[in-house]
């Protein structure tokens, strides 16, 4: 029985949604395919966990110093410096793991670790699927690993720049999960959520991390707008949970921690305010949902937020205040259709099921 093994790390939450978006889409596919996962710092170098670790306080509190260090980073001299300090901390230690676990194939949807397996595992197809849409960053390009999936031509573009051979690369999109291609109806599902069956609903969500200053817009938009209901998303940010499930709003309000239900919560919504993270945009996309997008990671995350104005599938806006004037302009004006319809032009929702066919004709 062949088996494929996914390389991850839960530094925000778009690196483990889309290993597990590919692999609910192979199962799809062939069900008889086996599939593991390694969170590759958590359980391979306690050493470098403790910077992986680092990632959600520092774009929690400092947003800023993640993008200078996006930015110092994206060098290819500083790349090779850092990968050969980094390495002795892990790679024996994640081949042995991946010895023991016997795989046919690698994919990895992180950029820091190509470069690890790519070295130490000669003859196993390694293909790695970036999770960033647009800028990608030099880090996700590894020129020895067999395949390179990109979600847009720009990050095409980009790769080759960064000497990726073109014909080791692919447009395919961003893999989002399939259960993001399933529509339910708005009303049920808020009836099954506990929540009013005929009120506008705002999502807010602040990616895996529950960043992006959600508090204030939350407070502000219950303030402000009129005849809403509310459901913050406040991911693994425990400090924004406890506040607001204690929080006294005006309108109802359904606060929840990280949830699997990420679909479902998209399907009771009528807009989504949210940061900038490529997997949030583009689940929302798959739901037909009007965004506003209010906090976005600097250098990283740039590029998604002039997409989401392009393409005009929603709002970008950082002050509180004038987050709830989109969201009046979403609820009062024809605005939402508009954005609607463009989002029919750009959004790609089977996005992990073509990634997921060519993944298999590895496995062949
Ligand atoms: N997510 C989730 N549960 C939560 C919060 C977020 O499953 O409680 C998922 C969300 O659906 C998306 C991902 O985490 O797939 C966030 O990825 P994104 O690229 O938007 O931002 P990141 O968290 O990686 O910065």
């Amino acid at each position: 029985m062949k088996k494929i093994l996914y390389l991850f790390s839960d530094t925000g939450g778009g690196h483990r949604a889309s290993a597990n978006a590919l692999i609910a889409a192979v199962a799809k596919i062939d069900p008889k395919v086996k599939q593991e996962m390694i969170d590759v710092f958590a359980e391979c170098s306690s050493f470098l966990n403790i910077f992986a670790k680092l990632y959600a306080p520092v774009i929690r509190y400092s947003p800023k110093l993640w993008g200078n260090l996006y930015h110092f980073w994206d060098d290819p001299k500083k790349l090779e410096l850092l990968e050969k300090v980094a390495t002795p901390f892990i790679q024996k230690e994640l081949i042995e793991r991946i010895n023991l676990i016997k795989p046919n194939l690698i994919v990895s949807v992180h950029p820091m670790v190509n470069h690890l397996v790519a070295n130490g595992l000669p003859g196993l197809p390694i293909i790695t699927v970036a999770t960033d849409p647009i800028a990608i960053h030099k880090a996700w390009v590894y020129p020895k690993v067999d395949l390179l999936v990109v979600a847009t031509e720009e990050a095409k573009k980009l790769a080759i720049e960064y000497g990726m051979p073109e014909e080791k690369i692919k447009v395919l999109g961003l893999p989002i999960n399939p259960r993001f291609i399933e529509k339910k109806k708005k009303r049920e599902v808020r009836k099954m959520l506990g929540l009013l069956e005929k009120v506008p609903t705002i999502l807010f969500m602040g990616g895996g991390e529950g960043s992006g200053g959600m508090g204030k817009l939350v407070t502000t938009v219950d303030e402000k707008v009129k005849n809403i209901q509310m459901i913050v998303i406040c991911g693994r940010n425990n400090l924004l949970l406890n506040k607001l499930s204690k929080a006294r709003f005006q309108h109802p309000a359904k606060v929840v921690g990280f949830t699997d239900q990420v679909p479902m919560l998209m399907d009771a919504a009528d807009i989504i305010v949210t940061k900038g993270g490529p997997g949030s945009i583009a689940e929302a996309m798959a739901k037909d949902l009007p965004m506003i997008i209010t906090s976005w990671l600097p250098g990283q995350e740039e590029a998604n937020v002039k997409f989401v104005e392009e393409a005009g599938i929603g709002f970008v806006e950082t002050a509180p205040d004038r987050v709830a004037d989109k969201v009046n302009i979403l609820l009062k004006t024809k605005e939402a259709d508009k954005i609607r319809q463009n989002i029919k032009k750009v959004s790609r929702p089977h996005a992990s099921i073509d990634i997921a066919k060519c993944i298999l004709s590895y496995l062949k």
